[in-house]
């Protein structure tokens, strides 16, 4: 059975085949997959999808492959955490938490968009893999391509986190450190292009890999129990996630799965921001800028889908803020010490600005809110620094410990024998 109709130009609406374009030849606007949805219709619905197994491609039916994927058998349905202590602390009455930070196998919600890419890309007959990336991406890609066993290039700007890097490397993929930033990086990718018939995946692959990210969107819905949350905050760098979701939550309403009405909300570093600034001015198109934050992973200053997270920020009645870096850091210290989860400063923009949000009164503590945390914080442990210090270090010895425990006030000090 085939779901899966064409491409579409997301400008002008000229039509496609499904095959290896990714730009309008009419317009150059970006194309978008499209799909046959009374046949989905009629033979997909939420009692079927909840069988099945527990990953992206339960809902393969809305997703662009034809064939059986060959990668993210266990991406993807990550935990919905209805927080208790958060919600408490922030005066909010449903407020949950979208765990991608705990997204298998690369800690990010990029391993959704790369599974689908690398399926799709297979498909088509790419046998090499390639993309631009901030890191997270990079990490995806290379550890994706080392399980399906194919070869890849990564292009990384230099100066991004440690851990990024070697989590690429420890699967073997080639890597090329670029100077400048990603956006440096990304031009370069384009200028490849097609040339030596490779897939990037976030390049001559986008149509494929941005359908990667509505899975989030089926997920939120279908974990609320077939409902769309009231708000939900999304943080933004290249623009592929936030339109992507609201086309999840605009699919699963016209097929009739879900109701209710869901305001999306946009997230940047207050260090990069084009989106936000061009929301705030009224502005439809994005000015593009030059990144200063340590909110790497979101650092896009020129983002390839800007304009569409605009429009859907204000189709939804939705909103968007910045957070600075003091702002993200805390928030991301918040997180640990009220939820027990460690996030990289992609979450903790997102939480900032949902606290923003809530002190602006643009989201009713009463309502359901989802926060949507894209990435791990162990990737990215060097914004802390050596801020953290332990209490106290001690020769292991009983007498020795007593006696600096005396003198704690903070913990309990119940002594059992004297
Ligand atoms: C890539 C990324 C995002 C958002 O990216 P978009 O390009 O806007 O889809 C958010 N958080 C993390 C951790 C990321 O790696
Ligand atoms: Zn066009």
């Amino acid at each position: 059975m085939n779901y899966l109709k064409g491409l579409k130009c997301k400008e002008c609406g000229r039509e496609y085949p499904a095959d290896r374009s990714f730009i309008c030849l009419n317009c150059f606007g970006p194309l978008e997959v499209t799909y046959h949805y009374s046949k989905i219709q009629s033979h997909l619905n939420p009692k079927i999808i909840v069988q099945r197994e527990q990953n992206l491609w339960r809902y393969r039916e809305l997703l662009p492959i034809t064939k059986n994927p060959i990668a993210g058998l266990h991406s993807g349905y990550t935990p919905l955490v209805r927080t208790r202590r958060l919600a408490d602390y922030l005066g909010v009455r449903e407020l949950y938490l979208k765990d991608d930070s705990v997204n298998h196998p690369t800690f990010s919600y990029k391993d959704r968009v790369v599974s689908v890419a690398l399926s799709r890309g297979a498909e088509l007959g790419y046998s090499v893999f390639a993309c631009a990336s901030t890191g997270n991406l990079a990490n995806a890609v290379a550890s994706h391509c080392a399980g399906a066993g194919v070869p890849c290039l990564l292009f990384i700007p230099q100066d991004i986190e440690e851990a990024k890097v070697t989590g690429s490397l420890i699967c073997k993929p080639t890597v090329v450190a670029l100077e400048g930033n990603y956006d440096d990086a990304n031009r370069l990718c384009a200028e490849i292009g097609d040339h030596y018939g490779w897939g990037f995946v976030n390049v001559n692959l986008r149509p494929y890999y941005t359908e990667g990210a509505k899975t989030m969107g089926y997920e939120i819905a279908e974990q609320l129990g077939w409902k769309l949350p009231d708000h939900l905050i999304l943080p933004t760098a290249g623009g592929t996630l936030l339109p992507k979701v609201a086309k999840a939550f605009q699919e699963f309403t016209k097929l009739g799965w879900v109701q209710g009405q869901c305001r999306i909300y946009c997230a940047q570093a207050q260090g990069c921001a084009p989106v936000i600034r061009a929301l705030h001015q009224g502005l439809d198109y994005i000015n593009p800028e030059k990144p200063r934050t340590l909110a790497k992973s979101i650092a896009i200053g020129n983002p390839a889908d800007g304009a569409y997270v605009l429009r859907e920020v204000r189709q939804s009645n939705g909103w968007g803020e910045t957070a600075s870096d003091p702002e993200i850091l805390e928030a991301i210290e918040l997180l640990a010490e009220k939820e027990g989860i460690f996030t990289e400063p992609a979450g903790g923009t997102t939480l900032a600005v949902t606290i923003k949000l809530l002190r602006q009164k643009r989201i009713n503590p009463l309502d359901t809110i989802v926060v949507a945390i894209t990435g791990n914080g162990y990737k990215a442990l060097d914004v802390f620094d050596s801020k953290f210090e332990v209490d106290v270090v001690l020769r292991p010895n009983l007498r020795i410990f007593r006696e600096w425990y005396k003198g704690q006030q903070a913990l309990p000090s119940v002594e059992t024998t004297a």
